[in-house]
């Protein structure tokens, strides 16, 4: 095994923190170190948390991270921050909340942030997760802002997704937009000392008993192939999302939260949910995989030139791209090109 790998396992956190720099900037080297920790991979109980900015998604996640700690599980938080793709920093971790944990040897933190695309977001911390599961984190808490498709690639990568949400954002459950529904396992309702919270609560409760009729609207535009690790357990009956009323704060109802959390770990591992959503997400991940590598190899081999004056030859309508893909797929691109 390579020694930054073997290192990371034995506990040293600085090769942990160098080991994720790698897996998260790809290449050869990574590779080779995601070959080598996957056998470890598939013990952890993955936790997505999203919501809206200024929710108190940190605060909830480090007071969650104690509750699990003094209930002897090693935890991973991964703060994924797709809101900034110019700064280039990572911000959501960095946060003075999260520093009472930094002194805890069961606790890791790492910070993601954008540079550039969110699909390659979505890979560097789908990677990060299996470093920190095969490092032996039992809990993955892995914070993201609730902005579209971010939130839904969180979900697509956790056991288990928390929606967190407060009152008093207007009209009740504007915050709750289309999609958040059919994500959340489990509601927390952070900033209960607030005016208001037993209002969301309610209206959550109402959305969820409307919504049991309709199941997985928001995905009807999707391919189960895309989808594929999303509402497993939206698709059986037999899980309705708990919601937690939570003082962030003062740490009020979070150990209420994670027996929540856990209650839906144990109905996903009693129900065979578990490992269906595992495959799907192999699956997915397998796929994913293929795609990226059949493109890299096919772009070898065709000249950069040659991709350009396809694309002005579509530009100038000589050629549609259809037929310019199947130029490029073709035996004949040479020729034709
Ligand atoms: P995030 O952007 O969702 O990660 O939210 P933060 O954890 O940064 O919290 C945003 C703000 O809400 C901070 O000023 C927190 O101190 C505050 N906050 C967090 N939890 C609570 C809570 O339970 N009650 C109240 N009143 N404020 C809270």
């Amino acid at each position: 095994m390579t020694e930054l790998v073997e290192r990371a396992f034995e506990g040293d956190r600085r090769a942990l923190a160098r080991l994720l720099s790698l897996v998260e900037s790809g290449g050869p080297l990574a590779r080779q170190a995601l070959v080598e920790l996957f056998p470890h991979t598939g013990q952890a109980h993955i936790v997505g948390m999203t919501g809206a900015p200024g929710v108190g998604k940190s605060s909830l996640v480090s007071v969650l991270a104690k509750v699990y700690r003094q209930r002897g599980r090693k935890v991973g938080i991964i703060a994924v921050d797709p809101t900034s793709p110019f700064t280039g920093g990572a911000i959501l971790g960095d946060r003075i909340r999260m520093q009472d944990l930094s002194g805890d040897p069961g606790v890791f933190i790492r910070s993601m942030a954008t540079r550039g695309s969110l699909g390659g977001l979505a890979w560097a911390t789908r990677d990060a997760i299996k470093v920190l599961d095969a490092a032996g984190y039992q809990l993955i808490l892995v914070e993201t802002v609730g902005a579209g498709q971010s939130e839904v690639d969180i979900a697509a990568a956790a056991d288990t997704t928390v929606v967190v949400t407060v009152p008093g954002l207007g009209d009740d459950v504007q915050a709750i937009k289309a999609g958040i529904l059919e994500i959340a396992d489990v509601f927390a309702v952070n900033k209960a000392d607030l005016p208001g919270a037993d209002q969301v609560t309610a209206a959550l409760r109402m959305m969820l008993n409307l919504g049991a009729s309709r199941p997985h609207q928001v995905w009807h535009h999707r391919t189960r192939m895309d989808m594929p690790a999303l509402g497993a357990s939206r698709d059986e009956p037999g899980w309705t999302p708990s919601i937690c009323k939570t003082v962030a704060l003062r740490g009020d109802g979070v150990a209420e939260l994670a027996d929540a959390i856990e209650h839906h770990r144990e109905y996903l591992a009693e129900t065979g949910l578990r490992q269906v959503r595992e495959r799907a997400r192999i699956r997915a991940d397998f796929l994913d995989l293929l795609r990226h590598e059949l493109l890299d190899r096919l772009l070898e081999r065709v000249a950069s030139e040659q991709v350009e004056s396809l694309i002005d030859r579509v530009m100038a309508r000589e050629l549609d791209p259809y037929t310019a893909a199947g130029m490029v797929l073709g035996e004949d691109v040479k020729r034709e090109m």
